[in-house]
C-alpha cells in the first residue's frame, strides 16, 4: 500500500501519563491506520492515484481530502512528541512566539483556549504566515492550514478519539497533558 503510517520514534507507553498506551493503540494503531487504508482504497482509479500526500491535501475534495488530510495531520501530530517533551521552545521560534504573543505562557494560554473552544471535531494549529509571523487557528474535521498558504508548526488533535479513553469529556485536561509531550527541538525546526 502506498500511504503508510510513520514509525513512531517512541514506544506506545512513552507519553504516559499524559497520553496513555491504550490511547495510542487506538489513535495511532486504529484511527490513523484507518485513514491511511481508506485513502489507499479511495485514490485507486482517480487523478490522485499517483499523487503524493501533500498534493492530495492541497487539491483533493470530499473523502479523498478528508482521509488524506487526516493521514497528514496525524503524522504531523504524532511526530511532535517525545518522552522527554515539555519545557519551552528555543531559538528563532521562541523569539517569534514572544514577538507575536508577548510570552510563551500567553501563547500556551491562547493555543489551549483555541483547542478547548473548537466546537466538535478538529485541530488547533500554530502556523507561520509567509511573512514569518505566527498565528493560532482552528480547523474543523480534517482541516489543514496548507490549504490557506500557511506553514504548520504545531497541532493539537481535539477530536474526542484523541483523549476520551484518558480524560473522557475533559478536553482542557488533555490539552494540559499535551504540553508535556511536545518536543520543542522537533517543532522548532519547522519554523
Ligand atoms: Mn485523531
Amino acid at each position: 500500500m502506498k500511504f503508510t503510517l510513520p514509525e513512531l520514534p517512541y514506544t506506545l507507553d512513552a507519553l504516559e501519563p499524559h497520553i496513555s498506551k491504550r490511547t495510542l493503540e487506538f489513535h495511532y494503531g486504529k484511527h490513523h491506520q484507518a485513514y491511511a487504508t481508506n485513502l489507499n482504497n479511495l485514490v485507486l482509479g482517480t487523478e490522485f492515484e499517483n499523487a503524493d500526500l501533500e498534493t492530495i491535501v492541497l487539491k483533493a475534495e470530499g473523502s479523498i481530502f478528508n482521509n488524506g488530510a487526516q493521514v497528514w495531520n496525524h503524522t504531523f501530530y504524532f511526530m511532535s512528541f517525545s518522552p522527554g517533551g515539555g519545557g519551552v521552545p528555543k531559538g528563532k521560534l521562541a523569539e517569534a512566539i514572544d514577538k507575536t504573543f508577548g510570552s510563551f505562557d500567553k501563547f500556551k494560554e491562547l493555543f489551549s483556549q483555541a483547542g478547548a473552544t473548537l466546537f466538535g471535531s478538529g485541530w488547533a494549529w500554530l502556523v507561520k504566515r509567509p511573512d514569518g509571523s505566527l498565528d493560532i487557528i482552528k480547523e474543523s474535521n480534517a482541516g489543514n492550514p496548507l490549504r490557506n498558504g500557511l506553514t504548520p508548526i504545531l497541532t493539537c488533535d481535539v477530536w474526542e478519539h484523541a483523549y476520551y479513553l484518558d480524560y473522557q469529556n475533559r478536553r482542557p485536561d488533555y490539552i494540559q497533558g499535551f504540553w508535556n509531550c511536545v518536543d520543542w527541538e522537533i517543532v522548532g525546526k519547522r519554523y
